[in-house]
């Protein structure tokens, strides 16, 4: 393998997406001058999560906020809250314990938390598109006082009833995802409103992805095993390009599946940061001389 000659390329429009960015730099912001308590991991990478571990951020597990322990790790601390956002009644528990809150959920969630109340309100039968164990659809779904339906597989449109209502969508859901359960609603209830609040910056990404997928002989997709949206991008550099692979770290890459002159392009998901992807880039040149 040592004569193993590499091209190696990162994508340049890999990186965070703007709304993890911003949870990222109002973390590290409060952590300079304050103790500070996320309520659930601030991203889906556990590299990420390790490095913030270190520079002091304490993370409370969403699910526990509501028992003795969980509330007792918040008490007179600062919360934060990440951009995946939280349900009002997690909010309230959450202020009647910290001593202020830290919202860091994304301008694109907020959007549709509005537009589920505003819906809920007027008599829709809400009814999102996404995982329905997500932290962001447990927060967007806690937006109704009333039932509404999360639509992950076929079988779940067996809930939907034949009322008013309204479709959304988690935000990184996948346009085809989304499309498929459009088509099967409109024929349950053909007046549903549509509303697509898939985000626009996943729209662009995928795009831009695909034209990146075209221009290398191999894809490593680089992302946390729990996010969806690594899971999401990676289905498509696969169907673009067949040799394309999904990795965590460095410890997942098989030399093997590289050949001599191979242009490798190294990409990420929207929380994968771009030191990552250079620790990827720098680990894959070392046994290769000759490597650009
Ligand atoms: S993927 Fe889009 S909606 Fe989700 S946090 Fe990022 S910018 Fe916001």
């Amino acid at each position: 393998m040592t004569d193993v000659h590499l091209n190696i390329v990162i994508d340049p429009d890999a990186g965070v997406c703007p709304g993890v960015r911003r949870a990222l730099k109002m973390v590290e912001v409060n952590l300079a001058k304050d103790i500070l308590v996320a309520v659930g991991d601030v991203i889906h990478n556990k590299r990420e999560i390790n490095r913030l571990a270190e520079l002091g951020l304490d993370t409370v597990d969403q699910n526990k906020v509501s028992d003795k322990t969980g509330l007792n790790r918040l008490k007179n601390k600062k919360a934060f809250i990440r951009s995946h956002g939280v349900a009002p009644e997690l909010r309230a528990l959450l202020e009647s314990s910290a001593s202020e809150i830290i919202d860091g959920t994304c301008g694109n969630v907020k959007k549709v938390q509005k537009l589920i109340e505003q819906f809920d309100k007027d008599g829709y039968q809400i009814l999102v598109v996404g995982k329905a164990n997500h932290p962001e659809v447990i927060g967007l779904i806690g937006h109704c006082v009333c039932n509404a339906v999360v639509l992950e597989e076929k079988n779940d449109l067996k809930k939907v009833r034949r009322e008013k209502s309204v479709l959304l969508a988690q935000t990184t859901v996948s346009p085809e995802k989304f499309s498929r359960f459009r088509q099967s609603v409109i024929e349950q209830i053909p007046d549903v409103k549509v509303i697509d609040t898939t985000c626009p910056y996943i729209q662009k990404r995928r795009q831009k992805l695909v034209r990146f997928c075209h221009t290398v002989d191999v894809v490593l997709m680089v992302g946390g095993r729990q996010s969806s949206n690594t899971g999401i991008l990676y289905e498509l550099c696969q169907k673009v390009n067949s040799r394309s692979y999904r990795l965590e770290s460095e410890d997942d890459i098989d030399m093997f599946w590289f050949r001599d002159g191979d242009t490798v392009g190294i990409t990420g998901s929207a929380s994968t940061p771009e030191w990552q992807l250079k620790k990827i880039a720098d680990f894959i040149r070392s046994p290769f001389k000759g490597s650009k």
